[in-house]
């Protein structure tokens, strides 16, 4: 369907427009991270190409887009001719075209103009590109001199009104160095209209050594400093299967925990000898984050980043996306593993937080959209109650801080939240779950759809999976397999398709559906079809 707007039109409308990079989540109520430090400001223009002495291509690391309104859509590149080696760039701010059109071989450009690509944050370019494309599926480019980036394809979201059905892929979790990204393969074949990362997009981890279960290297030891961030960055996101992912469809993304560190709270680092240094370590790995994810966010100013944002679609989705890394209280009781021993008074303790009173709050002001038919957390860690009798499996996860859960379950409740659903990350296997409340432990209040790694190996054994089946929240579990979810959201029922890899140790291995999951708007109770 195109535009009812003309091209010619929409040039009229927009040519005065200068619009300022990473501009303020306007759908959010939260006050917005600083963008005034995000010059790259671009004009809708039909500009020459800018010309360069660069002797190699810049595009190396393809292009993506993200977190879409109805109105406009975030487009990111990075230049960088030594991707694995700081970027190999001039230590300077180098300008960039960009295109958008309605067809792939670009004879008909919708919008265009230049941006500028800042040696400060890694030459990475993200603009905030208002179209009146309405639900079409838009392409774009870069180019600087004769160097032409991939073609990314894009869209907005639908607005207010529609409840035309939208595909959501939730991934997570990508090792590089555990599997391949098989995955992608398949989820490019499936055609999404929009990506949720749910966390751990890199992992921190030192070099490896290639054996059964290792099937590729890291490119440096353990990283902590900016540029080592920028350089693991730019290893994953040399896999042609990731670029592909990215160029497919918007993306909105959150983190994890190891995008910094494995299993860090706010300030708190996993290992307490690593407290010297944790902080700065914290603001390199968020800014490297910032840099090469396609945000409408501005960059972080200090230490911290406020990236819990959230987002809707035509009358379907409100989508709140959260942030359980960097405000959380320390995992409890010392976050003993896999321990079946009453859990200590600390896990019980109402104090403790996971995502900090002032993103509750939030939370709570906004989960309930009763425009939208869909209210939905992009969440992290496992929300199901998972625990074994008074015994806490995983600290790390919602389990660790149930007195908080229980309070924003319980708030859901009270506020007549319809139509609730979490999509979850982080365990490394695939399950699904009922929510329910201290209160009423076998009434289901939403559900949760946890997506199994893209590639992180399994982090629990597949003998354990009957008994993950057999707690009381619990649907149904399968632990042995990588891939994704696709959920097909419609205004009567919640799809969720889990689609798994046959081995992903091979590369090129097939992609086929484990189960499919049903939950039908106005119950939350989830069945297999
Ligand atoms: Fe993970
Ligand atoms: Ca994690």
């Amino acid at each position: 369907m195109t535009s009812p707007i003309s091209r010619r039109m929409f040039f009229a409308l927009s040519a005065s427009v200068v619009v300022v990079a990473c501009s303020k989540n306007e759908s959010s109520t939260e006050p917005a991270p600083d963008s005034s430090a995000a010059s790259t400001s671009v004009a809708p223009t039909t500009s020459p190409v800018p010309q360069t002495d660069l002797t190699s291509d810049p595009f190396t690391l393809g292009v993506a887009s993200g977190d879409p309104t109805d109105q406009s859509v975030i487009l990111w590149t990075r230049l960088a001719v030594d991707s694995l080696n700081g970027g190999g760039m001039p230590a300077q701010d180098i300008e960039v075209l960009w295109e958008v059109s309605s067809t792939d071989t670009f004879d008909d450009i919708v919008s265009s103009g230049l941006a500028t690509a800042e040696e400060r944050f890694g030459h990475t370019v993200h603009i905030d590109v208002p179209l009146s494309t309405g639900e079409s599926i838009v392409f774009y480019r870069f180019r600087i001199g004769d160097y032409v980036s991939p073609i990314g394809k894009t869209r907005l979201s639908s607005p207010s009104g529609s409840t035309t059905p939208i595909k959501v892929a939730a991934v997570s979790c990508q090792n590089y160095t555990d599997g391949f990204y098989n995955a992608y393969a398949d989820l490019v074949e499936q055609s999404p209209d929009l990506v949720t990362f749910l966390g751990d997009y890199i992992y921190e981890s030192g070099v490896g050594t290639l054996d059964a279960t290792t099937v590729r290297l890291h490119n440096s030891d353990e990283i902590k400093d900016l540029v080592a961030y920028r350089n693991r960055y730019a290893l994953y996101r040399s896999d042609p299967l990731l670029q592909a992912a990215h160029a497919e469809c918007p993306w909105v993304i959150t983190w994890d925990d190891h995008e910094v560190e494995n299993n860090y709270a706010n300030l708190t680092p996993q290992d307490s000898a690593d407290a010297e240094g944790h902080a700065a370590r914290r603001a390199a790995a968020y800014q490297a984050w910032w840099e090469h994810m396609p945000v409408r966010l501005g960059p972080p100013t200090d230490e911290s980043l406020t990236i819990y944002r959230q987002f809707s679609w035509g009358d379907l989705l409100n989508l709140l996306v959260v942030d359980g890394r960097q405000y959380r209280d320390d995992q409890a009781c010392g976050d003993a593993v896999l321990s079946t021993q009453p859990a200590c008074d600390e896990a019980l303790d109402p104090a403790r937080t996971m995502l900090g009173a002032g993103q509750e709050q939030w939370f709570s002001d906004n989960i309930n959209d009763t425009t939208k038919v869909w209210n939905v957390m992009a969440n992290q860690t496992v929300m199901t109650d998972i625990r074994l009798g008074a015994a806490v499996l995983n600290y790390d996860q919602w389990d660790g801080y149930a007195p908080d859960r229980n309070r924003i379950l319980s708030d859901i409740v009270d506020q007549g939240v319809e139509n609730f659903v979490v999509l979850t990350g982080d365990i490394h296997l695939a399950g699904v779950g009922q929510l329910t409340t201290d209160s009423n432990p076998t009434t289901a209040m939403g559900a949760e759809f946890v997506s199994t790694s893209i590639s992180s190996s399994g982090n629990v054994s597949t003998d354990t999976e009957g008994l993950l089946i057999a707690l009381p929240n619990i649907i149904d579990a399968e632990t042995s397999h990588r891939g994704y979810t696709l959920h097909t959201v419609t205004a009567n029922d919640w799809t969720a398709e889990y689609r798994i890899v046959d081995n992903n140790l091979v590369e090129g291995s097939t992609t086929s559906v484990w189960k499919t999951f049903k939950v039908t708007a106005g119950s939350p109770a989830v069945t297999q079809i």
